[in-house]
């Protein structure tokens, strides 16, 4: 068991500054981290990276967070998506001693703030109905990350996290309740779970859940530390080729744009093919977030499609138009140059009007 480590935060602030640009998987614009370390130690987790100790050891109780995050949300935007997503699971163990998501929750709950939370743990469902008063304010939805749902195969990946069934069960009634549901195939591990036959599953139980969209995102290896983690993670899995990493990494922290770009195309395929939404669709947060944020949020949906299936010059122009919509500097005829310029124009104008529910 990890070692829990009650303490105040005396400086800094408990949330993120304001992204620079909206977070396409998570709606988000600011990013909150509850708990610092995470006990469920998935050895794949960019955390590792982070944390001066053993990511898994010990686990940083933040006990004046909820006040902390009240105070700051004075200046934040009522329309502006928090992510409880970063850096540890916000339902790791220690929250069922320490109530500190909870006691967020209700702070996001007494402004009616959008929020996402991101969790592998079912204890997410003890918060129930705390998420369903923030999604009737405005916008509450619960992710999990998902990487296989080969039981053997996720027990030798993630050992401490739940089995994939229960967290698929968690989101379907999650839904069930009312609140909007995601995966993240985060991250897809070359010669690990990126094989069309396991993505094929992986996506085939995603759709038979009902979940409201998926996303996806592939290993990241940012440093040294991090490569001998994957490369010892590899070699209890199988009989992996170190050559094989070398080449669709060489050294570079991310994955070769070849490589993705031939498995975004096989997955947004694939979700094509179930029915499934690669990325939250309009539906969920339309009239929910601040209206430029929706309208970035469009775009960049678009844009991702577009580019994943080879629009290059129309997938640019979202990605511009995006960035500059979000930063509330449109540029009004590169605008008219979209195929979405009539309906972002249409949720602009709710802009001066204040119309989001938030
Ligand atoms: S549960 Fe999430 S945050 Fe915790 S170690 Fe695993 S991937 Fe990282």
């Amino acid at each position: 068991m990890a070692q829990y480590l009650r303490d105040y935060l005396t400086d800094g602030s408990v949330l993120s500054a304001r992204r620079p640009t909206i977070n396409e998987f998570f709606l988000s614009s600011y990013t909150l981290s509850i708990y610092t370390g995470c006990e469920i130690g998935c050895p794949y987790c960019d955390s590792w990276v982070y944390s001066d100790r053993p990511l898994n050891e010990t686990i940083r109780i933040p006990l004046d967070l909820p006040q902390r995050l009240a105070a700051e949300l004075e200046t934040v935007d009522r329309g502006d998506l928090v992510a409880i997503t970063a850096l540890s699971d916000p339902y790791q163990p220690a929250e069922q001693t320490y109530r500190i998501t909870r006691q967020a929750l209700q702070v996001l709950a007494e402004r009616g703030q959008p929020c996402l939370v991101l969790t592998k743990s079912a204890a997410v469902l003890e918060d129930l109905s705390l998420l369903q008063r923030i999604n009737e304010q405005s916008l509450a939805i619960v992710m999990t990350t998902l990487l296989t749902v080969d039981q053997r195969l996720a027990e030798r990946l993630e050992g401490k996290a739940p089995p994939p069934a229960l967290r698929l069960e968690m989101l379907a009634e999650l839904r069930r309740a009312g609140v909007p549901v995601g995966v993240a195939i985060v991250p897809v591990m070359p010669y690990v779970n990126d094989t069309d036959g396991s993505l094929r599953s992986l996506l085939r139980a995603c759709a038979e859940a009902q979940v409201d969209f998926v996303i996806w995102d592939y290993l990241h290896i940012p440093n040294e530390r991090h490569r001998a983690r994957v490369h010892e993670l590899l070699a209890r899995l199988g009989t992996y080729p170190a050559s094989y990493y070398r080449d669709l990494y060489r050294g570079q922290p991310v994955v070769s744009a070849l490589y993705r770009q031939d498995r975004d195309r096989e997955l947004l395929s694939r979700c094509d093919g179930l029915g499934l939404e690669a990325r939250a669709p309009h539906r969920l947060y339309a009239g929910r977030i601040a209206p430029r944020n929706e309208a970035a949020l469009l775009l960049k949906h678009a844009a991702f499609r577009d580019r994943v299936q080879g629009r290059e010059r129309v997938a640019a122009l979202q990605r511009e138009l995006a960035e500059q919509v979000y930063a509330g500097t449109p540029d009004e005829r590169a605008m008219r140059e979209s195929p979405l310029y009539p309906v972002v124009q249409e949720i602009l104008r709710r802009e001066s009007g204040g119309g989001n529910k938030g």
